[in-house]
């Protein structure tokens, strides 16, 4: 009906507020939630990774053709294959790839297909340079450390990715610096040291990167839940559990704004306990608490199936709100609702024998914004005390006044 109304909190929000909060405790330091919060987390993060890989994956691009530069200095007998091959092989792939990423529906997807553009990104020149007869080969190969950074704390791909890619780069490196043979082995074996250990480092870096990045999703889903929670309370009427009197306001407020621009038909039914007074009297409060708690149930079942809502307008009062609402459907939903609580059968002996516990009721329906909420409550509640005057455990309509 009211779609901020409808914006509450599911069933099963408290068990993932409660997964949320072990999981916390626990550090996950094998970086996986449980099935449930686990396809959330890629769920909700998918658009956000979407976007920001993409962004960086233009700036990364942008650079990585920049290096002709250094293919031009570094590598200059091989300039022409190696900017061929930047150029017309390796960026045509990469946005291809890009497109991917923007149309991935899943994780998985998006993150393998940015790894596989920078792996690819790697490959092309170090190939090349095999074939070189470059004097500063040595020096151009540790261009791969600049792509190693750039996918691990960059693009920061969670670590069973990054640990792919990295094994893929370091593989091209080793192999490539060996059957390039620019320098003697203990020239290679040092280069080939300081690669395993940047790879070591760039995997610790990319652990706490994605460690983080999964605790500010766990607190800032906790965050979120803790707030439907919280504004539900504020909402909720703790004895009754309708929506309260604080609530109404601000629904009432909501409709009549929407109503300004798209007039509606509003229905308000207001009901009142009868003799509840002669109840707590003779049963006490605590009893009469039930009582009320056991009514309001009841209605609040029947007006939910006729998509209405259900507040305490005060004391034994509770206002039922209707909208789009034809002054006959108004009307037999507050026959229902009597005839609900009748249907209970709760003794009010005080009353005479074989007596039950009922309620009156006064119905009133117009246009919105014509009449403004407080004058249709008025009429409602006048309509309620002609239900009361006229005998109790009836309803009395007051004259509807919709377009
Ligand atoms: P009528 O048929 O004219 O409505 O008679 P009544 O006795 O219901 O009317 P009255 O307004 O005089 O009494 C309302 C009573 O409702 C008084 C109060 O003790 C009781 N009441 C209001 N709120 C609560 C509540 O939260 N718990 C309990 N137990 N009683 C309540
Ligand atoms: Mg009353
Ligand atoms: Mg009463």
């Amino acid at each position: 009906m009211l779609s901020f109304v409808l914006d509450r909190p599911g069933p099963n929000d408290a068990q993932v507020l409660a997964e949320v909060d072990r999981t916390i405790a626990s550090r996950f330091r094998g970086l996986r939630f449980s099935a449930e919060l686990e396809s959330r987390y890629e769920a909700e993060t998918l658009e956000q990774r979407r976007r920001f890989l993409t962004a960086v994956g233009i700036t990364g691009g942008i650079i990585y053709n920049v290096f002709m530069v250094s293919d031009w200095l570094s590598l200059n007998d091989m300039f022409a294959y190696v900017a061929l091959g930047r150029v017309f092989l390796i960026t045509p792939l990469f946005i291809f790839l890009t497109v991917i990423v923007l149309r991935a529906k899943t994780r998985a997807v998006v993150e393998a297909a940015a790894g596989t553009g920078t792996v690819l990104c790697s490959l092309m020149p170090l190939v090349v340079m095999i074939f070189s007869e470059s004097p500063f080969r040595l020096h151009y190969q540790l261009g791969m450390l600049l792509i190693m950074v750039y996918c691990t704390v960059i693009q920061q791909l969670p670590v069973r990715y990054s640990a792919v890619a990295m094994a893929f780069m370091l593989t091209f490196q080793l192999v490539t610096t060996y059957i390039a043979d620019f320098a003697d082995f203990q020239i290679w074996q040092a280069n080939a040291l300081l690669f395993v250990s940047t790879v070591a480092l760039l995997l610790m870096a990319s652990w706490f990167l994605e460690h983080g990045s999964r605790l500010s999703y766990l607190f800032a889903l906790r965050g979120r839940l803790l707030q439907k929670q919280l504004l539900e309370l504020a909402r909720i009427d703790s004895l009754t559990q309708l929506f309260n009197r604080r609530f109404q306001g601000e629904v009432l407020a909501s409709l009549w704004s929407r109503a300004a621009e798209v007039p509606m038909n509003v229905a308000v039914i207001l009901l009142d306990i009868d003799h509840f007074k002669s109840y707590n009297d003779n049963y006490g409060h605590l009893q009469g608490d039930t009582c009320l708690r056991l009514l309001s149930g009841v209605i609040q079942r029947t007006a939910n199936k006729a998509d209405a809502l259900t507040f305490r307008f005060g004391g034994e009062e509770i206002l039922v709100l209707m909208t789009h609402a034809h002054p006959a459907q108004a009307r037999a939903l507050a026959e229902n609702l009597r005839s609900a609580v009748s249907a209970l059968n709760v003794p009010h002996p005080a009353l005479g024998a074989g007596a039950k516990v009922t309620i009156s009721l006064g119905v009133a329906v117009a246009n919105a914004p014509q009449i403004s909420a407080e004058a249709l409550i008025a009429m409602a509640d006048k309509a309620l005390y002609a239900a009361k005057r006229e005998g109790r455990d009836c309803l009395r309509c007051a004259p509807a006044e919709v377009a």
